[in-house]
């Protein structure tokens, strides 16, 4: 799926260091909640209502929700000198795929914040060479590549090197995509990653009879398709009307309202002339225009459930916020030395009562300081709050280091 590049603008992330007396130490970034991200609806979720489900085989309802891991690259090789994408962005990102998967009480969790940035000095040249690269070669070469890539086996992977454009993969059995950072690309991709099929079952091409679904599910001649019931029979790779040859594409959508314009009249291959079609046109892993997708059935939800938890069941994580972005109260005088602390995106350091804070040759940072940390340039998404003082008596006491 190719997409047109842009460039966002220039990131660069650095270390909060050493402090003067802060009353309160706010960058007022407005960024989209993390670890405690607090999951919408997405609106859309409304438009589409399954038309059959007995291939969709969970209850949503009495689901539970499943955390699952996932990590961020976006690589840079030397030929690419777009910049990276601000943390925000990839906040917004992860805000935007959660909001997808919402209905089906799947929720993406960056593993140890990770959003990684790296500048390699070799080309990576697109999804296909990044399987090569991870998966295939000498032990030696794999070692070598995931090693200067970051992968690793603790988290689904989702690799970038375009904000905008570029090709897309997920290839079956796997934990890496291959996308842009483009929110419905994106979402296409792990969807992929997470075992689901074009709704039209078949990449390009009309695709063989044996393929193509018809409108009633439950015809004893209904094709392959995508397996599963509830999408809706696609004609995107099937040759309908006229039949040339050719597959249907577009034929029967207008790309602009994206509403279907196939009368029910128009056979599907089990000579259904009665039934009205049901184009997925708004589904994620069609391949009608990006502005019409914004929904997952609820068969494509059971489905990534099903794959995530039988597949890949040590990439599920609790769901409780950690207690390590906690904001810390201190009520009693407090030295912090030799040393340092990670903080997270709007953590506090809030001294109430007597407390007092002396920092003696100590780091206050958003940035990690685990030199075994598989993400080189890991990031906390977003800043830490700040120091509070909430009385007159309280104070922050700097040992400036000569
Ligand atoms: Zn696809």
């Amino acid at each position: 799926m190719c997409l047109s590049l842009y460039n966002p603008n220039f990131y660069q992330h650095r270390m909060l260091t050493f402090f003067i007396l802060i009353l309160w130490f706010s960058l007022v970034l407005v960024l989209a909640l993390f670890q405690g991200y607090c999951q919408t609806p997405s609106r859309c979720l409304t438009v589409a209502q399954a038309v059959n489900q007995t291939r969709a085989n969970c209850d949503l309802d009495a689901a539970s929700m499943i955390c699952v891991k996932i990590k961020f690259h976006f690589i840079k090789d030397p030929s690419n000198t777009a910049p990276f994408p601000s943390d925000q962005v990839y906040s917004e990102l992860l805000a935007k795929l959660n909001d997808f998967l919402y209905r089906g009480k799947i929720k993406l969790i960056l593993d140890q914040d990770c959003i990684d940035k790296r500048t390699i000095n070799f080309e990576l040249n697109g999804p296909r060479d990044l399987d090569d690269k991870l998966f295939y070669g000498s032990d030696a070469n794999i070692a070598y590549y995931r090693s200067q890539l970051g992968y690793d086996e603790n988290a689904f992977h989702v690799y970038s090197e375009f904000a905008a454009g570029g090709d897309g993969m997920a290839l079956p059995g796997k934990n890496i995509t291959y996308t842009s950072i483009n929110a419905w690309h994106c979402m296409h991709e792990v969807g992929h990653m997470f075992a689901l099929l074009h709704t039209h079952g078949w990449n390009q091409g009309v695709s063989p009879e044996s393929y193509w679904e018809c409108k009633n599910p439950l015809d004893p001649n209904d094709g392959s398709g995508d397996g599963l019931d509830d999408t809706g029979a696609d004609p995107y790779s099937q040759d309908l009307a006229p039949k040339d040859g050719k597959p249907d594409y577009y034929n029967w959508i207008n790309t602009t309202t994206c509403q279907q314009t196939i009368p029910a009249s128009v056979p599907d291959k089990c000579g259904d002339t009665q039934t009205p079609w049901n184009i997925p046109v708004d589904n994620i892993m069609s391949y009608y225009p990006e502005h019409c997708k914004c929904f997952f059935t609820t068969g494509q939800l059971c489905k990534m459930r099903e794959w995530i938890t039988l597949r890949f069941p040590q990439y599920i994580t609790s769901c409780a916020p950690t207690n390590a972005c906690a904001d810390i109260i201190l009520t009693s005088p407090t030295k912090w030395s030799n040393g340092s602390k990670t903080l997270c995106d709007k953590q506090k350091i809030i001294l109430r009562n007597n407390g007092s804070l002396t920092l003696d040759n100590y780091t206050l940072t958003r940035v990690t300081t685990n030199p075994t940390s598989p993400c080189q340039n890991l990031v906390k998404l977003a800043n830490w709050d700040g120091i509070y003082l909430e009385t007159n008596k309280n104070s922050v006491i700097l040992k400036i280091i000569q």
